[in-house]
């Protein structure tokens, strides 16, 4: 399958779970926690972070709250996260890279 029209049909932020839920075109659905996005933050900084870090110890840490999920013209979202932090734009095609849902898993 092209990786190119990855288009979400659905998406749903549960705050209360801490999870955002994208249900795709082709009828997919992802799960995505807000840690693990705040961890894959595809912006230059956070990059350069993990890259600096040891990853075990920044899997250890805390993520902040997302305060804001808001679309990017009709390809990406961004989140804004409780510390301020904004600049990470996560594409609708990064997004179902990242899916690890059991199907996406072991394809
Ligand atoms: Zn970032
Ligand atoms: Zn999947």
């Amino acid at each position: 399958m092209s990786e190119k029209n990855q288009i979400p049909k659905e998406m749903n932020w549960l705050e209360k779970n801490n999870e955002f839920i994208i249900l795709w075109k082709d009828d997919h659905k992802s799960t995505f926690s807000m840690p693990f996005l705040r961890k894959k933050c595809p912006c230059a900084l956070c990059r350069e972070k993990r890259e600096n870090k040891n990853p075990l110890k920044l899997f250890e840490e805390q993520s902040p709250q997302a305060l804001h999920i808001s679309p990017v013209g009709h390809y990406a979202i961004q989140i804004e996260w409780a510390d301020g932090h904004s600049s990470g734009i996560y594409t609708f095609d990064m997004l179902r890279r990242l899916c690890s849902c059991s199907h996406c898993k072991n394809s």
